[in-house]
């Protein structure tokens, strides 16, 4: 792996609170609940009804953690080109899975 052991455990505790957020998000919009502080995320992701992109983001959530939990060389790299992300963005965002050329593709 390229990372520490320090970090990677940082890095998946990340990601966990994220799916857990996620995750609340989720049962909140199942509910009929809004969530006004989702509202940029789920305008960027068009034709998907606001549970949907939910359910798709912790999808791609849990997959980078199962990344590590793999010790996959592909975590922390960008899905398109592989780029290398790097310590400094993963610790901004630990689920992150494109880099700045590809984040909109
Ligand atoms: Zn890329």
């Amino acid at each position: 792996m390229r990372f520490k052991p320090d970090e990677l455990t940082r890095l998946r505790r990340g990601i966990m609170k994220r799916g857990q957020t996620l995750s609340t998000v989720l049962a909140d919009l199942l509910a009929g609940k809004q969530h006004p502080s989702m509202a940029s995320i789920l305008a960027a992701k068009p034709g998907l009804r606001p549970e949907e992109a939910v359910r798709k983001m912790l999808d791609e959530v849990e997959a980078r953690r199962k990344l590590i939990d793999a010790d996959d060389d592909a975590y922390g790299r960008c899905d398109v080109c592989g780029e290398d992300l790097g310590i400094y963005a993963l610790g901004e965002l630990p689920w992150a899975d494109r880099c700045h050329a590809h984040a909109s593709v």
